[in-house]
């Protein structure tokens, strides 16, 4: 009995003293924040330099070189996209080697870069003989730096299109700005995007050529939105939309000569960057801020609440990069431009929820848009009066990655050159159509899943890139695009009848040659079989190419209410003092859909006008 007990006594006492040292080791880590495997001491490397391939946008070699206790250095080897992948090319590294560790968050926007990186020095760890997970375990130390105040004439929240057309242009009245950002870069949905934007000149040699006008491009946005939208806001949109292409250039900016049709654009009049998605918005704000003082970019802030004093918005409490609070106002005006909300699954399952135009399975398909686009500033506004307007019209496509959601992988240059087939080999929609449409239809086919399929008049050598800056020969190597010489051979390669898909892409070849049905509208309502090059002429030029795509959740159409002068309009129709919104964050421009290539000319022409009011706006 007595042994028994003692042994019992014993064991508690291990127990405890077990439990206490675990207890100490915890406590410990916490305070200090140290990884859980300490990586010091002599011994963790192979000295040497490894090298590892990794794909990022495309396949870049990282090489690192090892002490037998550190890493000393990082090199890559890269050709990923300006703006977007190439900062996180230029600070991850000096951030690996400054930490000894890979516990580092991808940057919102750059995943695939990111991870690459990561992902390649994690290889060459491993080769080197070191543990990789441990290296994993290592995190940032953050020290919580003291609560800040910052002024400037205007206040920007966002670092997207709008937000950064809006401090230019408030900079160019002579105004100093700060720019609020929550990531580490600027850039956001903008940047992801296509990159054209659709904006025509009246009476110009391409107007006539392409027979388009200021009062085609209304109505078909209007009507392609079901006249939903404020109509004062979309004449804005397509009167100034030139203007907007010209202080690009004027920035300079280069455009493509001949414009392209945006896959639900409607018509050819999308202005098309020379660089990559929308790269070339951000290299060319960028250059301005290096040529120019006065912007100051906030980065890894983000704003949290609006400051109102007397009724006026004069500012935004955020939260720091360290955790610190950032109090920053405004002498002028507030303008807030933080996107939409297509990357809060609770707010769009709430807006899906007060319609039903998507069918039920909406609710958990994925999304283009960056994980940083979490409707704040709807709220944010929303708690300081403003009316929020049509946040039930969300826009899905048709063009999304069956893994991510993300554009990234679309293999369309613009849809006078492909067309979709179902799992079954068959059309089943207008590819030139409206975009909720298109999607609409892809819902009804097998598994929600269709193939976009083109030949090599878009492709004519494996360099060639699509609008996302991915090599097509790249897609092809990684499985995420087929590449065939025959369509019997690419229809075995996706699963679907040969004898469907040949007979699919010989009736819709029909409508492209010239032949019996020329200039007619095929079965599903397609009229657009040749574009100002007449580059279209069937899909008959091997190798023919296929990429999976899937719904995806893209635009929120609805968000704050605003005027004409981008001013904010509270529940009653009345402005709120000091509050200019533009971009996705803006309700009642596109209406119940948005014709493709309509939103950075959103960002332009109402991040201007924002800009300029917002710098004239006095207390
Ligand atoms: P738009 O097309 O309307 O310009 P974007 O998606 O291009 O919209 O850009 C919106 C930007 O706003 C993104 O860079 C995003 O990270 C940023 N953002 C979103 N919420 C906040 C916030 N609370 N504070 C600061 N920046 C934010």
């Amino acid at each position: 009995m007595k042994e028994t007990l003692k042994r019992r006594t014993d064991l508690i006492v291990t127990l405890v003293f077990v439990l206490a040292i675990v207890a100490m080791v915890f406590l410990l880590r916490k305070e200090t924040a140290q990884p859980v495997v300490e990586v010091t001491g002599d011994g963790l490397y192979n000295p040497g330099t490894y090298s590892s391939v990794a794909m990022g946008m495309r396949e870049m070699t990282v090489t690192v070189t090892f002490s037998d206790t550190a890493i000393t250095d990082i090199q890559l080897e890269h050709e990923e996209t300006p703006g977007i992948g190439v900062p996180v090319c230029e600070s991850m590294p000096a951030q690996i080697m400054e930490l000894q560790g890979l516990g580092i968050d991808a940057v919102a926007g750059a995943t695939l870069t990111s991870n690459a990186i990561l992902d390649g020095v994690a290889d060459c760890v491993a080769q080197a003989g070191g543990d990789v997970e441990a290296l994993k375990a290592i995190t940032p130390v953050v020290e919580q730096e003291e609560d800040q105040e910052m002024t400037a004439d205007v206040v920007v929240i966002g670092a997207g299109g709008a937000g950064m057309a809006a401090a230019v242009t408030a900079n160019q009245e002579g105004k100093t700005v700060i720019v609020i950002e929550k990531t580490s870069q600027m850039g956001g949905n903008t940047a992801l995007s296509g990159g054209a934007l659709n904006a025509v000149e009246d009476g110009s040699e391409m107007a006539a050529s392409t027979k388009d006008s200021t009062d085609l491009h209304f109505q078909q946005t209007y009507d392609g939105g079901d006249q939903q939208a404020k109509p004062e806001l979309v004449e804005i949109l397509v009167d100034k939309a030139w203007e907007g292409v010209e202080w690009l250039k004027s920035l300079g900016m280069e455009f493509e000569d001949t414009p392209v049709t945006v896959a639900g654009g409607m018509w050819q009049r999308g202005q098309k960057p020379v660089e990559p998605e929308g790269s070339g918005f951000f290299k060319t704000y960028q250059a301005y801020m290096d040529e120019n003082q006065g912007i100051t970019m906030q980065y890894n802030t983000k704003a949290e609440e609006l400051i109102v004093e007397d009724g006026v918005v004069v500012g935004v409490t955020c939260t720091g990069p360290t955790g610190n609070t950032i109090t920053v106002r405004a002498n002028n005006g507030v303008v807030l431009a933080t996107g939409g909300f297509a990357a809060n699954r609770e707010m769009v399952n709430e807006a899906l929820s007060t319609t039903d135009k998507w069918p039920a399975m909406t609710d958990v398909v994925k999304t283009t848009n960056t994980p940083a686009i979490t409707g704040d500033g709807i709220a944010m506004a929303q708690a300081v009066g403003a009316n929020l307007i049509q946040m039930e019209n969300i826009q899905l496509l048709p063009l999304g990655d069956p893994e991510t959601g993300s554009l990234s992988g679309n293999i369309g240059h613009g849809p006078v050159s492909y067309i979709f087939v179902n799992k079954d080999g068959q059309r089943f929609t207008d590819e030139g159509g409206r975009r909720d449409d298109m999607t609409l239809a892809l819902f009804e086919q097998p598994d929600t899943t269709m193939y976009m399929i083109m030949d090599s008049d878009t492709y004519p050598n494996g360099d060639e890139l699509n609008n996302f800056g991915e090599r097509i020969c790249d897609l092809v190597d990684a499985g995420r695009a087929y590449k065939a010489d025959t369509l019997e051979e690419l229809a075995e390669m996706i699963g679907v009848p040969a004898e469907n898909l040949t007979a699919t892409v010989e009736e819709y070849n029909r409508y492209c040659l010239g032949g019996d049905m020329e200039g007619q509208a095929d079965e599903f309502g397609r009229t657009l079989f040749a574009d100002v090059d007449g580059i279209n002429n069937g899909l008959n030029n091997p190798p023919y190419y296929a990429a999976e795509r899937v719904p995806t959740v893209h635009h929120t159409m609805g968000g704050v209410e605003i005027n004409t002068e981008t001013q904010v309009l509270d529940t009653q129709g009345n402005p709120i003092p000091g509050l200019y919104a533009a971009g996705e964050v803006t309700g009642g421009i596109h209406g119940t859909n948005r014709l493709g290539g309509n939103a950075l000319t959103d960002t332009v022409v109402f991040g201007r006008i924002a800009g300029t009011n917002a710098s004239a706006f006095t207390k």
